[in-house]
């Protein structure tokens, strides 16, 4: 719009010097003339703002400098003379381009020289509404974040007072959706005091980080309902320095309870529940820590039942298992709270007594011992079972848990090597020390070879009657010298060849070994019965009777001129089984006999129900006689009962006259040892024989019956 040049009136000096001072602002201002309602001044800053200038803005009306309805309806009040003072957020459009802009817009009415006029000052608020929306932006993006992590977010400014979090948060803590949309902070902090579990811990949590503004930390929190969540809070910062904290919350239930459920499994044994081998390391480094501490002891014991191998294999594994389970219970029955009962697989328990000496750890290991020899009752099977145990005390029996174990194992090998059913002590030094594992696996390596390249012998011990002196048979026992190791005692291999099933074989040659020189001697015209010992893996193969009657049938023997020396163990497994092979092997006219009887399972009943042909009394019974009043009541009942049953009786390991006394004068029929002689090689055995013969007082006298138990 075009102004007459006199309208604008407006000489610099009727305004007083107000154009000289707007002109000075840096920000856009301009006088409107309060009556005529038009610009009469107006300085640099407001002509580049509408970008035109200043002498082309004098005259226009004030209305047409603003954009918005607020500015119109302010000069429409002006023009009645009612309009008051304003200051607000408003709009501007350039004249030139139409471009809107917002500013801070203030209208004063004041007098300038001789007239009224309105002051309108504007800030110019484009720069600032920019960073407005960025930060907007920016709000909602840090709020898309916020709400896509899995985590809760809460972030409270130093004062602890509210300032953000995510649904997240709010679903982890259950917050009632009102506490929030009220943002009453302190309701929703005590809702989550309230849901914690330890309030107090978690409160002076909170005021420990409260008072350290820079602290980081990581807890975990347990709430009522069983969730865990672990928090962790951050100083939040800005240019270094801290304006809040940022607290971030992870629920953790189910990785922890599948966490929970890993550590247990991965402790303990699935069969039994017991601790694992794992679970035992731990137990036993702490044991060695706290015992070097307090300069206490502790013991450990290996435990290993024997034979169970044979109640898997012929009872099968789920009788195993609950034999297992029983025996899981009774060992931990015998124990302390503080002692530990570990299950390191198979039949191999391991129990650590924590502060326990030799004695007391002797005194458990009986406990224990006589507690699994109480007969189990399973599916309807009565049995025994009984176990060997080896004890290794800390910290005389090694320095480390792996010593301790492996003396303690040893000490087990021993017990086992020496009969089982019986409890060893370490015993230091490398002879009598038991074979450890290695060893084991190489004294396995070394038999197999052995028996490849033939370095196996017999030697055979004479039986002899008490009554008449007769030599009426013999009992071929395994020998083998390695070229390194030299002589090794069957003591300790025969259990190694059974723990790996290299029995089998050794046996099976055994057995046509023994029963080929048997035959041999009775083509010679000197017959004499040879006993053949036979393990229970052994006697378990399928084909072992069809084995027994091809040997003896391929070397021409007399059947009855063959004893097969079985132990107690083989009965009492898959008793069924065991008693129609038994039958077999009687109706090919075979003699069985039960070794080292009195030291193991001893049932009447399987005596009665077998036929079996002799007794042999174990060595351990007889090296006691005659004072000793308990072994020979045991000697003189076996006897008896012996008798009773019509058995032959056959006492083991007699080394001296006195106890081959006892024996003849308690009614025993034979005996084998080294008063008569040791087991002897086929060459040896020819010499003794022939001067035994030579001596007056073993004249030939008429044989004995041959007791046979009718089946
Ligand atoms: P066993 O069948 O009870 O054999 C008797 C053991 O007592 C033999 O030990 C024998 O040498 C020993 N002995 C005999 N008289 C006396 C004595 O007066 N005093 C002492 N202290 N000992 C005596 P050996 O030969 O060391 O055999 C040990 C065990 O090894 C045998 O006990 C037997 O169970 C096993 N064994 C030996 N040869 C064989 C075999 O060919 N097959 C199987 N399966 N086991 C065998
Ligand atoms: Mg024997
Ligand atoms: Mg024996």
């Amino acid at each position: 719009m075009r102004r007459e040049p006199d309208h604008a009136l407006l000489d610099a000096a009727a305004l007083g010097g107000w154009a000289a001072l707007i002109d000075a602002l840096p920000s856009p201002v301009w006088l409107v003339d309060a009556e005529a309602l038009r610009v009469v001044a107006a300085n640099v800053a407001a002509a580049l703002l509408f970008g035109m200038p200043v002498r082309e803005l004098i005259g226009r009306p004030a209305l047409e400098l603003s954009a918005s309805p607020e500015d119109a309806f302010y000069w429409a009040e002006a023009a009645e003379g009612i309009a008051e003072d304003i200051e607000s957020d408003t709009l501007v459009r350039r004249l030139s381009g139409g471009q809107t802009l917002p500013v801070t817009r203030r209208v004063t009415r004041v007098r300038a020289g001789e007239r009224m006029v309105y002051v309108v000052a504007l800030v110019d608020r484009s720069e600032q509404v920019r960073i407005e929306r960025d930060l907007e932006a920016s709000t909602a993006e840090l709020q898309a974040t916020l709400e896509s992590t899995a985590d809760g977010i809460l972030v409270t400014d130093l004062a602890g007072r509210i300032r953000n979090f995510n649904q997240r948060f709010a679903a982890i803590w259950g917050v009632p959706e009102d506490l929030l949309v009220r943002r009453d902070d302190d309701a929703v902090f005590d809702w989550m005091r309230r849901s914690v579990i330890d309030p107090n811990t978690y409160m002076r949590r909170l005021s420990a980080i409260d008072e350290a503004t820079m602290l980081q930390a990581s807890d975990v929190i347990r709430l009522h309902g069983g969730k865990v969540v672990e928090r962790v809070t951050l100083p939040h910062c800005i240019r270094g320095r801290p304006i809040g904290r940022v607290y971030s919350f992870r629920d953790m239930t189910e990785k922890l309870e599948a966490n929970e459920r890993i550590e247990t499994l991965s402790h303990t044994d699935a069969l039994t529940g017991l601790p694992n081998r794992r679970q035992l390391g731990m137990r036993l480094d702490a044991a060695i820590h706290a015992a070097q501490r307090d300069a206490s002891t502790f013991a450990l014991l290996f435990l290993n039942l024997d034979h169970f191998k044979h109640v898997n294999d012929t009872l099968g594994h789920a009788f195993g298992d609950r034999v297992l389970l029983d025996v899981a219970e009774r060992i931990q029955a015998c124990l302390r709270q503080m002692d530990t009962v570990a299950r390191l697989g198979g039949d191999e328990f391991v129990l650590l007594l924590d502060k326990a000496d030799a004695t007391s750890a002797e005194a458990v290991a009986r406990r224990v011992s006589e507690e699994l020899q109480r007969p189990f009752a399973q599916a309807g099977m009565t049995f025994t079972v009984t176990s060997s145990i080896g004890i290794a005390l800390f910290p005389a029996d090694g320095s480390s848990s792996d010593e301790v174990m492996q003396h303690a194992d040893t000490a087990m090998h021993a017990a086992k090597s020496a009969g089982r059913a019986g409890i060893r002590f370490h015993q230091p030094g490398p002879e009598r020390s038991g074979p450890t594992l290695r060893s084991r696996m190489q004294l396995d390596h070394a038999m197999r070879q052995a028996l490849a390249q033939g370095r196996f012998r017999l030697n055979y011990q004479p039986k002899v009657e008490l009554a008449g002196g007769r030599v009426v048979g013999v009992e071929a026992l395994l020998r083998w010298r390695d070229p390194e190791r030299g002589e090794i005692s069957p003591g300790e291999f025969i259990p190694v060849a059974e723990e790996s099933g290299f029995i089998v074989a050794l046996g099976d040659w055994v057995l046509s070994t023994a029963v080929r020189q048997a035959a041999a001697w009775e083509r010679a015209g000197q017959p004499l019965a040879v006993s053949v010992n036979v393990s229970a893996l052994q006697f378990q193969q399928p084909g072992f009777v069809e084995h027994v009657g091809d040997a003896v049938r391929d070397a021409g023997l007399t059947p009855e001129l063959l004893e097969l020396e079985l132990t107690e163990s083989i009965l009492i497994q898959d008793a069924a089984e065991a008693l129609a092979r038994l039958n077999l092997l009687a109706e090919l006219g075979v003699r069985l006999s039960i070794d080292d009887f009195g030291t193991g399972y001893s049932s009447l009943s399987y005596l009665k129900r077998f036929p079996i042909a002799c007794l042999k009394i174990d060595r351990s019974l007889v090296s006691g006689l005659p004072d000793d009043a308990s072994d020979a009541g045991i000697v003189r009942a076996i006897v008896q009962m012996g008798r009773a049953l019509n058995l032959e009786i056959v006492a083991e390991g007699v080394e001296t006259a006195a106890q081959r006394a006892f024996l003849e004068q308690a009614g025993c029929d034979l005996f084998q040892g080294f008063l008569f002689a040791p087991a002897l090689d086929v060459v040896a055995l020819q010499s003794r024989l022939d001067s035994h013969r030579n001596m007056p007082h073993a004249a030939p006298r008429p044989a004995p019956p041959r007791h046979r138990v009718a089946h």
